[in-house]
């Protein structure tokens, strides 16, 4: 068996392959066919009326962020526990992400704790989908309209994941714009990539603007009209483009998504089996109707010594597992401590779950023996690392 397993990778096969020579041989290498095609086949998939694709999931949190005016002055309110990515997005805009502390079953975001930190100046909130189970979107989505705000999902992690009312991520029911990546950790795979998704007909014509540097073509949109040459530069925009030859991998990947989602359940499902009798760990669950898109199976090592974890995380790192650690409060990193004054302490579940938490190996072209393999590990090094943690008073 191939050491080390790592904890997420692509799931490339011949069609792919083949869908990506084609476009090399077509006529477009950038914005084509493949693009519009592949942004149908993503709304399609989501629920949603429109998906415009854009070069990363970065890129596409900030244009989400521009569209819906964050600006100097206004904050935005999400989770510390993700990807630096969600919180710097309002940053680029001028705003402030504020953080609000998450619910210890799920990792998201807590919507009491979302409420206590709204001020005048806020404008938006980012949820994050945290290892692909879905926020408690209606609750956000009440707070939001009583206090006017919008509300843009950063479902990275959740492409797939089932919410109780009978939605998917991304359908925007309860939310203005919901984005995606599709780097080749994600669900699915494009290289770079991102998407982000709306029903709102004015959000997705300015979100293709954005894209493509503010520049319009549309005449009833322009202020003048020399020719057919001619075109506008609106705004303020950026080249965030995705390209033809990523978009037909895309869509040649969209169409194994139900594949790749049932691989990943099934895989969780194996984990949560087999260490459902280990005490020492807190395991990853559904709250009631939600099914998880499982970008992520983090496990928790429950218990108030601090080397616990990194012991555990060390000697499966030792035996052959790409075990990560998702994430590091985003508050903790010297740039926000420096420009926003934050500090240690600000969130405590968050801080709670960082100390305990470590990401197994997941992805749908795991094997069964790969399976196995962590989990036979995982068993023997969490017993090694709690015995010992058990011996130590005796030492002493
Ligand atoms: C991956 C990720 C991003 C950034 O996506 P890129 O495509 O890498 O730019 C943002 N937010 C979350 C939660 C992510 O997991």
């Amino acid at each position: 068996m191939e050491l080390p397993i790592p904890y997420s990778r692509q799931w490339i096969d011949e069609e792919d392959i083949e869908a990506v020579v084609s476009a090399l041989r077509s006529d477009f290498l950038t914005t084509g066919p493949q693009v519009e095609a592949y942004e149908e086949a993503f709304a399609a998939s989501c629920g949603a009326r429109y998906a415009v694709a854009v070069s990363s999931g970065t890129a596409a949190l900030h244009l989400a962020c521009l569209a819906v005016g964050i600006s100097p002055g206004s904050e935005a309110i999400t989770s510390p526990i993700t990807f630096v990515a969600t919180a710097n997005a309002p940053v680029y805009c001028g705003g402030t992400p504020v953080f609000a502390d998450v619910c210890p079953d799920t990792v998201n975001i807590d919507p009491e704790q979302v409420q206590a930190r709204i001020t005048p100046r806020t404008r938006a909130i980012l949820p994050v989908h945290f290892a692909g189970h879905a926020c408690d979107m209606p609750v956000l989505r009440s707070i939001a309209e009583r206090h006017g705000l919008t509300v843009i999902e950063d479902a990275c992690h959740a492409l797939g994941a089932e919410t109780p009312e009978g939605g998917r991520a991304g359908d925007c029911r309860y939310s203005d714009l919901t984005v995606f990546s599709t780097h080749p950790v994600k669900t699915i795979a494009t290289g770079e990539g991102g998407v982000i998704t709306t029903n709102c007909p004015s959000l997705n014509d300015r979100l293709r603007r954005l894209r493509t540097h503010g520049i319009t073509r549309e005449i009833e949109h322009m202020t003048r009209h020399d020719g057919p040459w001619f075109y506008q530069m609106l705004e303020l925009g950026y080249n965030y483009r995705i390209t033809d030859i990523q978009c037909a991998l895309g869509r040649s990947q969209l169409r194994r998504l139900s594949t790749f989602l049932a691989r990943r359940r099934e895989i969780a499902t194996r984990y949560t089996t087999a260490f459902a009798d280990l005490p020492q760990l807190q395991l990853p669950t559904e709250r009631p109707g939600h099914r998880s898109a499982w970008h992520l199976y983090v496990i928790r090592l429950r218990g108030t010594d601090p080397t616990a974890r990194r012991r555990l995380f060390e000697r499966l790192r030792a035996v052959g597992l790409g075990v990560n650690v998702h994430y590091i409060p985003v508050y903790w990193h010297p740039f926000y401590r420096e420009r926003f004054g934050y500090a240690v302490g600000l969130c405590p579940e968050a801080e709670r779950y960082y100390r305990e938490a470590v990401t197994l190996p997941l992805y749908p072209s795991m094997t069964d023996a790969q399976v196995d393999c962590v989990i036979q590990r995982v068993r023997e090094a969490v017993m090694e690392v709690t015995s010992l943690l058990s011996d130590a008073p005796a030492a002493a």
